[in-house]
């Protein structure tokens, strides 16, 4: 590990943000492929309506928040070569705790900022491009205004600078980061109707609850956990009794 983190400090910036860029290339190329063999293999529980065909905006949009995530993590590796962002070595319950702590950590700290995202004078510059599907595939995951790709980003670098975390514990974060975004863009539901009613994992976000966010702007902000929302009564009143279910066409909507 040492003889890894040495080699790290001593690469030059030109080829760390190569291998930074090809990280976040191979990310977005997993998420959407795995993505789409859950939507062809739940085909049968739709929980948003097919999207339109892939248009420009969103194209160039999915770019912007590649390269900006891409700045995003070169800039984590500047703060940690300064030593300002420090990650431990151990590999124990220490390290597991950490994944809860950043979870739920970040649940909170993203719900507020979705919360934030939402009032009426923000959402134009930070959260509208995001809203303009209405029925959400894996690739909306990445359909960002640039504004709230950076927001989500200097929040991570200052959870990271304040907390010492495990390389593991980051690193299990990180793939949950990723598998709970891109859940919650299928627009089907993988997940069986028993887990609403499952002991802690009805807590956990799934598809529907995201879909139905997508659909309903005042209910549903959180991003790993329905505890937040429970917690602000800011829950779908129908999340349960929708679950794995296609919602009204429009103009109807979840209230
Ligand atoms: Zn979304
Ligand atoms: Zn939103």
């Amino acid at each position: 590990m040492s003889q890894l983190t040495d080699a790290l400090r001593s690469m030059p910036y030109w080829l760390v943000s190569l291998f930074l860029l090809v990280e976040n290339l191979m990310i977005f190329a997993l998420a959407l492929w795995v993505g789409q063999m859950m939507r062809r293999r739940f085909a049968a529980r739709p929980v948003a309506h097919p999207p339109k065909a892939v248009d420009a905006v969103e194209l160039s949009l999915v770019i912007s928040t590649l390269l900006l995530n891409t700045a995003v993590t070169i800039a984590g590796f500047w703060l940690w070569r300064k030593g300002i962002v420090q990650f431990r070595e151990d590999t124990g319950w220490h390290a597991l705790l950490d994944v809860l702590i950043l979870l739920v950590g970040m649940d909170l700290a993203m719900y507020i900022l979705h919360r934030i995202a939402h009032i009426r004078w923000i959402f134009p510059i930070l959260h509208s491009s995001h809203h303009r599907y209405e029925n959400p595939r894996p690739l909306t995951l990445f359909v960002l205004n640039p504004a709230e790709a950076l927001s989500f980003g200097v929040l991570w670098l200052a959870i990271i600078s304040l907390y010492d975390a495990s390389w593991l514990g980051m690193s299990i974060y990180l793939v949950l980061n990723v598998a709970f975004g891109t859940i919650g863009h299928l627009g089907i539901e993988p997940f069986p109707d028993g887990l609403k009613k499952a002991p802690i994992l009805k807590y956990l976000s799934t598809s529907t609850f995201h879909a139905q966010h997508h659909q309903s702007v005042h209910h549903n902000f959180g991003f790993y956990t329905l505890i937040w929302d429970q917690l602000f009564g800011t829950l779908a009143p129908r999340y349960q009794e929708d679950f794995g279910k296609l919602p009204a066409p429009d103009p109807v909507k979840l209230t």
